[in-house]
């Protein structure tokens, strides 16, 4: 089959679209035909070497992907070949004290797909059985693409990790992102009132359109008092943060009393100053999410195939262009999700 290999760390990364061997499924094991992989911020990181954990070179990246079964191991009984499936990114362990009670995304041995062991930028990817989900009807492999790992770690945060109380002022920071974008239709349809910060005009329209009450440009430095401007000097009950750095340490200027951040990432910076004075006096709350469970990732699906939650497509690669896919999303200008589909034909004159 061909698989896209990373060959070399970089900035950008080396990238060869190679024939290689088909994967057999191990017990306990399924082998899923790839319809379409989503890209992310994990996958730069994986590319530019900067990830907290070792990575052995070949590697095929790509931890978002649907598809269909091919083939499955001759223990398995929950899938057969044809059924149409998501891949949870996450491939935690189903062992461990937090898989049994439902807790997947704090699972103590997990394998990230893409990272650890050969994603979704090929033809076929091999996974354990239990990290599937069923597609509901109506979830095509594209939509399933751009929300299994960015769409249903927003509802992990949201639905998981915090509560939205109606009429809560809920800050998304980054509204064009994965997250962001997912991150804004949750929590308005929980009945927050959403802020969201954008860099572009573009981004800004976008966070309107998916419902955002009100929309400020995060290009301003002074952006979280504009928030605390439109919210009458109340500030927001809850941040969705996905960004760190500097760009956290602005939630906290603009956080309500009793506010909450939820935050599941660090791209701008794996550290920030925290003022613990107002922080304890304002009685604020800082939650890290990771991940998801499997129950996060049935909801989205399921939030999906209702229409309430809808995918924010920016662009299909086929797979020999995936190492543009990658610039692209490096680029910073895309709106929503940058996927890779291994059967799209080749498009013509771009
Ligand atoms: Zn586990």
């Amino acid at each position: 089959m061909k698989a896209v290999q990373l060959i070399a760390h970089g900035q950008p990364g080396q990238f060869e679209l190679r024939d290689v061997p088909d994967p057999v499924p191990a017990p306990g094991e399924v082998v899923v035909q790839v319809q379409a992989c989503g890209l992310n911020h994990l996958d730069l990181w994986l590319e530019q070497g900067e990830l907290p954990v070792p990575v052995q070179l070949p590697r095929t990246p790509g931890c978002e992907a649907a598809g269909r079964v091919v083939e499955v191991a001759g223990d398995v009984r929950n899938w057969k070949v044809g059924d149409e499936v998501a891949v949870q990114s996450n491939l935690f362990c189903g062992q461990c004290e937090y898989c049994r009670r439902g807790e997947e995304s704090m699972c103590l041995q997990p394998v990230m797909l893409g990272v650890q062991c050969d994603g979704g930028f090929a033809e076929k990817v091999r996974v354990p059985e239990r990290a599937l989900a069923r597609l509901p009807q109506g979830v095509d492999f594209q939509t399933s693409a751009a929300l299994t790992l960015a769409g249903s770690t927003a509802m992990h945060m949201l639905t998981n990790c915090v509560t939205v109380r109606e009429g809560d002022w809920v800050l998304v920071v980054g509204a064009a992102s994965g997250v962001g974008s997912a991150a804004i239709q949750i929590a308005s349809q929980l009945g927050g009132r959403v802020i969201a910060t954008a860099s572009t005009e573009a981004k800004r329209v976008l966070a309107r359109q998916l419902g955002a009450e009100v929309v400020i440009d995060s290009s301003d430095t002074k952006w979280s008092a504009e928030v605390r401007r439109i919210t009458g000097k109340h500030g927001a009950d809850l941040v969705v943060e996905h960004v760190g750095g500097e760009v956290l340490r602005q939630c906290f200027e603009c956080l309500a009393r009793g506010g909450t951040i939820v935050t599941c990432g660090a791209t701008a910076g794996k550290e920030a100053a925290l003022n613990l004075w107002p922080f304890f006096v304002k009685q604020h709350r800082l939650v890290g999410s990771y991940s998801r469970n499997s129950s996060d990732l049935e909801a989205t699906l399921d939030w999906a195939a209702t229409g309430k939650l809808k995918p924010v497509i920016h662009a299909v690669y086929p797979l020999d262009r995936t190492a543009e896919a990658f610039a692209a999303l490096r680029a910073r200008t895309v709106l929503g999700k940058v996927l890779v589909d291994p059967f799209e034909p080749e498009a013509e004159g771009d």
